[in-house]
């Protein structure tokens, strides 16, 4: 069979490989766009609840973590959230911030995956499902991609196969064995914004206190996160949990504050001049959930009247409060974790084309690479950002 040319070869019909080829179409670049799976965008289909997280009006660097932190500017300078916004408006689709600049789909995620393949059309791009990759090599004359439904044969080839995250959506480490090949470094992964687990005492301890939720910071390494938390069968989850477990490796200190915005020594003492009778668990129900200040008293603070408390103990409960010490076993892992920390090394990578600095005609965009954002539609902009830059030079 004779192989399909074209002037560009995308592999991953997700965020990234669709932005950057209803770019490179919309240039008259001939594009073909193949994926593994049997449907394009599950990742976005599934996200935000179904309502997909799209981006974030405050997106800067600085929510991105990578070994090199510069890489990611370029992209992101020239494709703002506000780029994004035009196309999601211009195709009609009705949106809202639900906190912190985190814009979602009023109706349903279907909406982005129906405006990217319709610009898609629109450029003249073609989109394959079911189409696994076996063979790549690149020759004078481009890349030679041998898939299920054939030979194809690109000038330029883009690998956009994201991360290792949710194999069942399609994930695979296809890319970074792709960008081994050709000689690239590949930084070590792991699962990022994803649940903790708890093994041993804590993990006896907070089991029966599922379905507990909060508002926490967490902080570990510096960095902190304030936003709720929820206790789970296997251990602890919510907004503030997933962000920090991309800053949080095994054995690292891990604290939570459990009253965040507030002086617990100087409400202790007030409880104690004001309510000395009251039972220590009794007030604090009425500032936590019930069944987690219960939980408290009976493992780590003073379970007797307020007025019994003496002064070490008092500031001793109070920095428990503020600081309680988790001891996280381990995370969940690929099978639930929204991204993958890590991937294809961005310093032989060009910031500006993505394109590869030791193959030329060879791109990476998106999750693949190693950048990744913080929760919050930080990770799709990250994928329009570098789907876009590259999508303008291929
Ligand atoms: C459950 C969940 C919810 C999320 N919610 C949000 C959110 O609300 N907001 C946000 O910003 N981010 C969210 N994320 C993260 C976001 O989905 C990813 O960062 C983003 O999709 C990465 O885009 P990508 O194009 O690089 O990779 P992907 O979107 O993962 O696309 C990669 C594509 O490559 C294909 N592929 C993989 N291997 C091969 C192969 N060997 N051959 C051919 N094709 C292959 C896959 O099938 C897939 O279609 C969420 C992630 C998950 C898992």
């Amino acid at each position: 069979m004779k192989p399909i040319a074209c002037d560009v070869l995308v592999i991953g019909a997700g965020a990234a490989g669709l932005m950057c080829a209803l770019t490179a179409g919309q240039r008259g670049r001939m594009v073909q766009v193949i994926d593994h799976a049997n449907k394009v965008g599950k990742k976005i289909l599934m996200s935000g609840g179904g309502r997909c997280n799209f981006t974030n009006t405050g997106t800067t660097p600085a929510n991105f973590l990578s070994a090199n932190p510069h890489f990611c500017k370029s992209a992101l300078a020239r494709y703002t959230p506000w780029h994004f916004i035009e196309m999601v408006e211009r195709h009609g689709i009705a949106y809202h911030e639900k906190e912190l600049g985190q814009l979602f789909c009023d109706i349903s995620s279907k909406q982005i995956v129906r405006m990217l393949m319709d610009e898609c059309q629109a450029a003249g791009v073609q989109v394959r499902t079911d189409c696994g990759v076996t063979k790549v090599e690149r020759g004078s004359d481009g890349f030679h991609v041998t898939t299920a439904q054939g030979q194809f044969h690109a000038a330029s080839l883009v690998v956009a196969t994201g991360g290792l995250s949710i194999p069942s959506l399609g994930a695979s480490g296809f890319g970074y064995e792709l960008a081994r090949q050709f000689g690239h470094e590949v930084l070590p992964t792991r699962a990022g914004l994803v649940p903790l687990t708890l093994s041993g005492k804590h993990q006896e301890r907070f089991n029966d206190r599922s379905g507990v939720a909060l508002p926490i910071t967490a902080r570990c390494n510096d960095v902190a996160f304030s936003n709720s938390m929820l206790i789970t069968h296997r251990g602890i989850s919510g907004p503030a949990i997933l962000q920090i477990s991309s800053f949080w490796q095994p054995g690292d200190d891990l604290r939570l504050d459990l009253l965040p915005g507030q002086d617990a020594e100087g409400w202790l003492r007030a409880m104690k001049r004001d309510r000395g009778a009251a039972e220590l668990r009794t007030v604090l129900s009425e500032v936590l959930p019930r069944r987690l200040a219960l939980r408290l008293c009976e493992h780590w603070l003073p379970d007797r009247p307020v007025k019994q408390i003496d002064e070490p103990q008092l500031r001793e409960a109070a920095a428990l409060l503020q600081g309680f010490p988790l001891v996280a076993s381990g995370t969940e892992g690929y099978r639930t974790a929204e991204v993958t920390l890590g991937g294809v090394d961005t310093r032989k990578v060009s910031s500006s084309t993505f394109e590869s600095q030791l193959v030329p005609g060879l791109h990476f965009v998106g999750e693949v690479l190693d950048v990744t954002g913080w929760l919050g539609g930080y990770n799709f902009q990250w994928a329009w950002a570098s789907g876009h830059a590259a999508g303008q030079v291929v």
